[in-house]
């Protein structure tokens, strides 16, 4: 196998090209049989629901090339649940789970020589996407669909290891409503998302932090990444209805537990921040960044969690455990991993 010639330590989070893409086809009430394609381009009617009415999901997850030199993806399971809720929520039909994951494994092994080496930090994403490709003009679902997935490397997260960020409350734009699209992993909560990111890096932070789209009283997202706090001996993240459910704030919650932590999901009202000794964005790409401060303009109040720009022990410790679940070096004790390359 020919190995491709990249920097993989210096990749960032962009697109790389690789081999193959994997593909299926929604019609007449069914799914078609898994084609390979090693074309980037997609051929899609002018009239698709997707690209007018929104009609689109994706997911994002990634395999691990592991010290033992297997190849691991994480919850696969849980990405195919979570995409088959979105479909549910924006009128597609469920891609099943065993679907999913055979896509997964062949999209994977298509592309084994771009999984980047262990020793680099970095690893290949993996990015399922399903639109509607069938011509419409007015507003109901497609009666078809496209569903792909395509992988590229990514970078370690974290070039000068694992440390903090700042983050700004936005007042002024909302990511999701409160009874809106913003539980399903849908491209129109990025749209409404683009325009707070932009300001809050022109500012200098990390990225926006959202409050509840209602009262704007509540923790809500951290830009796309889930939030929580630390405080004694506590995992808290909030509840609500317009946060997409993270499944690497799920796992951090059952490893919080298995590590003794007391774990609360609640709604967080902001003031609450001040008492936090620890506080982290959570997802699949950073897997953990933590918070140096989340400044709120509108009151002038700052709320800091580390005054050395270092990670508290805490947070440490659940990025350390997870990253090593991923790697296969802890024992999977809650059946996590699925090797994909033996
Ligand atoms: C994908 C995503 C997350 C993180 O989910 P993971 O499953 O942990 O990767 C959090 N918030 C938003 C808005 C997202 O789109």
């Amino acid at each position: 196998m020919k190995q491709p010639e990249i920097d993989w330590a210096n990749i960032g989070f962009g697109y790389i090209a690789t081999d193959y893409n994997v593909r299926c086809a929604y019609r007449n009430g069914e799914w078609g049989e898994i084609e390979v394609s090693s074309s980037e381009l997609i051929n899609i009617h002018m009239a698709a629901t997707s690209l007018h009415y929104g009609q689109e999901a994706f997911e994002g997850l990634k395999a691990y090339r592991c010290p033992d030199g297997k190849v691991r993806v994480f919850r696969d399971d849980e990405n195919a649940a979570r995409l088959q809720s979105t479909c549910r929520g924006i009128l597609m039909p469920e891609v099943p789970t065993e679907l999913f994951q055979e896509m997964v494994t062949r999209v994977v092994r298509l592309n084994e020589r771009f999984v980047p080496p262990y020793e680099s930090g970095a690893t290949l994403y993996i990015r399922p996407l399903l639109i509607g490709t069938s011509a419409q003009v007015g507003v109901h679902p497609a009666s078809e669909y496209l569903f792909l997935m395509f992988v590229t490397p990514v970078g370690p997260y974290f070039k000068g290891g694992f440390s903090t960020n700042p983050y700004v409350i936005t007042r002024d734009y909302d990511r999701s409503a409160p009874l809106g699209t913003g539980i399903y992993k849908v491209g129109g909560n990025y749209a409404a998302s683009l325009k707070a990111n932009k300001i809050a890096h022109d500012m200098g932070y990390s990225c926006e932090f959202y409050l509840d789209a209602k009262e704007k009283k509540y923790i809500d997202e951290c830009g796309a990444a889930n939030f929580f706090g630390i405080k004694n001996n506590t995992y808290v993240t909030p509840a609500s209805t317009s946060i997409l459910p993270s499944i690497t704030n799920k796992s951090l919650m059952q490893i919080a537990e298995d590590l003794g932590l007391k774990v609360e999901r609640r709604q967080i009202p902001e003031e609450e921040l001040a008492t936090f000794e620890e506080a982290g964005a959570c997802g699949t790409a950073a897997v953990i960044s933590p918070i140096e401060r989340i400044d709120d303009p509108t009151t002038g109040k700052s709320y800091v969690f580390s005054k050395d720009g270092k990670p508290g022990p805490i947070s440490t410790r659940l990025y350390n455990t997870i990253r090593n679940i991923q790697y296969g070096i802890e024992p999977d004790i809650h059946g996590w991993t699925r090797v994909v390359i033996e």
